[in-house]
């Protein structure tokens, strides 16, 4: 569907969690326990209904995330019956990859298209520091256990000044012989994130151009998403910018987000949305879910404005979000 600023709106990420294995120390505070029983979260029935009045609404495609969404039970047949909702074309994942090898054969047959994998040091002691957590080999052989079975791989990486600078050209490398892309987030004011400095991507990219000869811009069409990205020659992969701090991509936004506890976000950026899930407990109609849903969807706010102050601006951090 089209919003009121004639944006095409065909995306939503569902979080199914606000628990992760892992800590980013960017993301969750140390000390914080996240605890949502069972019934705070919606249930996969409900995430299937909201999702099918999506569908209707025009949205195709569909992204799992979380806090990480691999530690919810059950999460390939979510997957599947997802997938098979009449007008949903694809379907994704974002996660840490440290469940990810055993489920990929299950998650593919199921429907699943690709994977994003967050990965922000190749250092074993460094991603331990980094995510508290010692699990690089695991989603290392997650990585190429999804090449091997043909997933889209592509690998999210938040470069933060004084922590893990020194590792983009290990990463770009990493596209050197696996058919992957390496993208580039730059680090958002969100949760832990005001405690750090991210690197702007404007930086990363002077950073590859004097280590890599023959790189090619690449055009945006439809398909790039926030994302842009360049090309090395003789590289299988590529290497992308998603850059939300530096060069705003409001206007070709066409997301919306639905948190674990199934509130419908418009923007990443504000508070505001509805509360699905108390609309579903009361036992809504199908038509007032998909007019609720509607009236959401037109109304997303023109722009984020992590530069301002303003009013409503979201406070949780990214795993209660959906990241
Ligand atoms: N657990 C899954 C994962 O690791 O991909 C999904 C949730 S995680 C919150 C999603 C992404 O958000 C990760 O790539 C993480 O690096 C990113 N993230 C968390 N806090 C961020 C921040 N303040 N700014 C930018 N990205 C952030």
């Amino acid at each position: 569907m089209i919003d009121k600023f004639g944006r095409k709106i065909d995306y939503l990420r569902i979080s199914v969690t606000e628990n992760c294995n892992l800590k980013c120390i960017y993301c969750i505070d140390e000390n914080t326990i996240v605890n949502s029983s069972n019934d705070k979260l919606l249930s996969d029935d409900e995430i299937c209904k909201i999702a099918r009045e999506c569908a209707h609404l025009g949205i195709r495609k569909i992204r799992i995330t979380g806090g990480e969404p691999l530690v919810r039970k059950n999460i390939e047949n979510l997957v599947g019956k997802l997938n098979s909702i009449d007008g949903i074309e694809e379907m994704y994942i974002t996660t840490n990859g440290v469940l990810l090898h055993d489920k990929l054969e299950t998650f593919k047959s199921n429907g699943l298209s690709g994977v994003n994998i967050s990965l922000d040091s190749l250092d074993r002691d460094r991603f331990k520091k980094l995510t508290r957590f010692d699990k690089l080999r695991d989603v290392l052989s997650s990585i190429d256990k999804a090449l091997e079975l043909g997933l889209k791989v592509k690998i999210n990486t938040v470069i933060v000044d004084d922590i893990n600078k020194d590792e983009i050209i290990d990463f770009v490398n990493l596209s050197k012989y696996k058919n992957l892309q390496i993208r580039f987030i730059e680090l958002m004011p969100i949760g832990e994130g005001k405690k750090h400095k991210g690197t702007s991507n404007e930086e990363i990219l002077n950073i590859i151009k004097e280590n890599f000869e023959n790189i090619q811009v690449e055009n945006r069409n439809e398909r790039s998403g926030p994302a842009s990205y360049i090309k090395i020659d003789n590289f299988k992969g590529k290497v992308g910018f998603i850059s939300p701090m530096s060069s705003c991509f409001c206007e070709d936004c066409n997301r919306i987000r639905l948190t674990s506890q199934g509130f419908l976000k418009k923007c990443l950026h504000y508070n505001y949305g509805v509360d699905l899930k108390k609309h579903l407990r009361n036992n809504i109609s199908d038509g007032d879910l998909n007019k609720l849903i509607y009236d959401n969807i037109y109304d997303k706010p023109e722009k984020h404005l992590f530069m301002e102050s303003c009013d409503n601006k979201e406070n949780k951090c990214m795993n209660q979000i959906g990241g």
